[in-house]
């Protein structure tokens, strides 16, 4: 399959003129900035930050082996997934397919741009329904949503269904990477140079604990990357959050470290919850959470927020009747969790 990426991009973004920000045309590192506006009295904030985030995409290409510009990054996964819609789907045109159950911002971020979604289901091990996705893309379909390890279910989907979707569609195909950390499976980073049209997303609010900075990463070829590029708001990512960013990302074992105790956790929490009468059933995880059926679910849900746990309720989406979704917490936080579930 020979993918052209001009054929998916949106004409008044191949003719859009980006802004340039102040520095553009500046390399090195000059003595005077009198280009931007800024007051020029020093406090740590007063310059506007790097809009390319250069040191930080160095960086983050070193720990992922992929070069600078293969990486977009958003502010937060959410920017990045607005931003593919806003480059590649006209509005009340295109469209999107989604298998669902998933994360809930893809068929959002649709709607806000005006896209129509094509859903179709998951396997009921919320595996790809290879034959339903190939037979439901159309010819106004430009991307396809694959989230691995798929939330809420927590498990990965099959490698092989992913490439035969990559090398079979002609549009992009975003794979959602939000929690390969905790999953035993190597990232798709290492196929970009395989597939033009794959789109990696990942992001620092899951196993790197910086949910707060909000920092989406993208992976992608250097065409993809320079159409987001163009049409991303210049600072998007401010110069406080870079550099407490490059300072984390410094820290992979401590990351390290503590994936392989929410995993153990993980563990401990699942055999706990089996004893319980009310679980019915716990669905395999490669994710830092669980999804469990219950009986009374929303019952369980409510009592559980009344004694102050907050979990998800996941009971109302397609194929999750009765179900909620537990992230894995501390060890205290998940005891809390099991006394009160066996007090109910
Ligand atoms: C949590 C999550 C993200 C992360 O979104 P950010 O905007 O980067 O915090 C992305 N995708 C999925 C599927 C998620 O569950």
């Amino acid at each position: 399959m020979n993918f052209e990426i001009n054929s998916i991009t949106r004409e008044n973004i191949k003719s859009l003129s980006p802004y340039s920000t102040a520095r553009d045309d500046f390399k090195g590192t000059a003595k005077v900035f009198l280009d931007a506006n800024e007051n020029p009295f020093s406090n740590l904030f007063n310059r506007y930050p790097d809009p390319n985030q250069k040191k930080l995409k160095l960086k983050i290409g070193e720990l992922k082996n992929v070069s600078s510009e293969n990486i977009f990054l958003g502010n937060g996964s959410d920017e990045v997934i607005d931003l593919l819609f806003r480059a590649f789907c006209n509005p009340g045109k295109d469209e999107v397919l989604i298998p669902q159950p998933t994360y809930g911002m893809y068929s959002v971020a649709a709607q806000i741009n005006n896209i129509k979604v094509n859903s179709v289901s998951l396997t009921k091990t919320f595996d790809i329904s290879l034959n339903e996705v190939l037979k439901s893309i159309t010819p106004n379909t430009k991307l396809i949503f694959l989230c691995n390890p798929n939330n809420p279910s927590g498990n990965l989907l099959s490698a092989k269904k992913i490439i035969k979707i990559l090398k079979t569609f002609r549009g992009l195909v975003i794979l959602d990477e939000a929690y390969i950390d905790f999953a035993p499976a190597k990232s798709f980073v290492s196929k970009l140079n395989n597939y033009k049209n794959l789109v990696v997303l990942q992001t620092l609010s899951k196993a790197w604990s910086l949910a707060s900075l909000r920092i989406g990463m993208c992976f992608a070829s250097a065409e993809i990357v320079s159409v987001l590029n163009k049409i991303k708001p210049p600072y998007n990512i401010s110069g406080l959050t870079q550099s407490v960013a490059l300072k984390q990302l410094n820290r992979v074992n401590k990351k390290n470290k503590e994936v392989m105790k929410i995993v153990s956790q993980r563990k401990k929490l699942i055999n706990q919850l089996t004893q319980l009468n009310c679980v019915k059933k716990i669905f395999p995880s490669d994710a830092n959470f669980i999804l469990i059926k219950m009986e009374r679910s929303k019952e369980v849900y409510q009592k559980l927020l009344k004694k102050g746990i907050v979990v998800r309720n996941r009971s109302n989406i397609l194929l999750c009747n009765d179900c909620l979704r537990i992230t894995i917490g501390t060890p205290r936080e998940n005891n809390i969790l099991v006394q009160q579930l066996k007090a109910l």
